[in-house]
């Protein structure tokens, strides 16, 4: 049977969805297309059942789009027209695993797809097309009438054996090089959603694709990791494996050697661990690297709350890194969250003598309100309360050019998910404790 995949290829989720369009366009008989408009959305389902076709829409969700009022609404009129039409409505992302009940009951999918889903979409289509049930596929939540039927999680996927996007439609995004994270931090659905694991691309494959990249005309390259120092480890470990980050490095290095690039590691859009920071590997990053910023993973400037969220480092290692960063010719921006849940006024004024002493150190600051994450393990608690004299000062740091970010918005956002919770649009109860367990 012939299959029409037609994704909602909103921007915010195009580094989620690019890598299963790259699946999806691999597979004989499946045509996707991308639709960026309800106009186009519509305009697919009805050529798809014009030509017989079976139709499979598929959204990656973020909770954060679920705030959006007028996208809600949109999105449950949406589902109920494809219900009657016979499509099949997928979700994937992370508001999808962490919230399956919500996405199938609240927002009306039919299937969920739980973390990473190259393989189990792969399957689900090729069910399809061969005629055979998806429904049997690993790494799905569906619903059957009022029953919810989980399948199991599916496979960690081996990154060598996918492609991160489809270069050949020329759609491209910062290269994956990592995926999964033994820390489990209590906040962050990152290993939740892609396990506990570190999973590396090899460096061959780093550099086919950087020369796939270079084809289409890119200049600037980036890379997405949980941390850039992690390249290579296969567990926690302080120490990280320099030598073989040197060989990545170099690597790409010389392949756009002839044809010119920046490269951008340890910074946007992704980050590194401050205890992996030491003079050996600073020094190799200076060697190879164009981006004049490395931005740390801090979070709090209290050693209690980072014991209490699991983070896996202390304060000490931030000011260490932020130092070595710093000494060595580099600005460190540093990520700091507040309004942890447990946070108290004593954690918080901690967080702020650690602010000064960054900006001291000629660093920056990178700003978060906490926001409770379906799917992390404290995605159920509402934040901690930040007196007014502190929202004053992070007020000031931001008028100031010493802190940036998106405090404010992140502030309502974070009362929005809260309300998401008690309007029954989030549904706890799969994830309360431990999502994994359920499983
Ligand atoms: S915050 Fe960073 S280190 Fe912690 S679990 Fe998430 S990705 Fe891993």
């Amino acid at each position: 049977m012939s299959v029409r995949l037609i994704l909602w290829y909103d921007k915010t989720v195009r580094y989620s969805l690019n890598p299963l369009i790259a699946v999806a366009d691999k597979i004989p008989s499946v045509r996707v297309v991308l639709a960026e408009d309800t106009g186009e959305l519509y305009a697919a389902v009805n050529e798809a059942l014009m030509n017989n076709e079976k139709c499979v829409v598929g959204y990656s969700i973020l909770t954060t789009m679920l705030v959006n009022d007028a996208f809600l609404s949109e999105l449950k009129s949406i589902l109920k027209y494809l219900e009657e039409k016979n499509c099949i409505t997928i979700a994937g992302g992370p508001h999808a695993t962490g919230d399956p009940l919500g996405t199938l009951f609240s927002l009306g999918f039919k299937v969920a797809f739980i973390g990473e889903a190259e393989e189990s979409l792969d399957e689900f289509l090729r069910h399809l097309v061969n005629g055979t049930d998806p429904f049997t596929t690993k790494g799905i939540v569906f619903r059957e009438e009022d029953k919810v039927i989980a399948t199991g999680r599916a496979r960690p996927v081996d990154l060598d054996k996918h492609d991160p996007f489809p270069y050949w439609r020329r759609i491209i995004n910062p290269l994956e090089i990592t995926r999964g994270c033994p820390y489990g931090c209590l906040y962050c659905q990152v290993s939740y959603i892609h396990g506990m694991s570190y999973r590396h691309r090899s460096i061959e494959k780093i550099v086919f694709y950087v020369k796939e990249m270079a084809r289409i005309g890119v200049r600037d390259y980036r890379f997405i990791t949980p941390d850039s120092l992690s390249y290579g480890l296969t567990k926690i470990s302080r120490e990280p494996d320099t030598g073989l980050i040197e060989e990545l490095l170099s690597s790409i290095h010389s392949a756009l050697k002839s044809i010119g690039g920046r490269i951008f590691y340890g910074s946007f859009p992704s980050e590194v661990r401050p205890e992996h920071v030491n003079k050996d590997v600073v020094r190799v990053l200076r060697k190879y690297v164009n981006n004049r910023e490395i931005i740390i993973g801090a979070q709090s400037g209290s050693n209690r709350v980072l014991r209490l969220i699991r983070r896996g480092h202390s304060v000490e290692d931030v000011l260490n890194a932020v130092k070595e960063i710093s000494e060595n010719g580099f600005t460190p921006s540093v990520d700091i969250i507040l309004g942890i849940p447990g946070e108290t006024r004593e954690d918080q004024e901690l967080t702020l003598e650690l602010i000064d002493e960054v900006i001291r150190n000629n660093g920056r600051i990178h700003i978060h309100y906490y926001l409770p994450l379906p799917g992390s393990p404290l995605g159920l608690h509402p934040p901690a309360r930040i007196p007014n004299d502190i929202e004053v000062k992070i007020s000031r740091l931001i008028g100031s050019g010493k802190a940036y970010g998106s405090w404010f918005s992140q502030k309502e956002l974070s009362e929005k998910i809260i309300k998401l919770h008690e309007r029954g649009v989030i549904v706890p109860s799969l994830y309360k404790g431990s999502f994994m367990k359920t499983f």
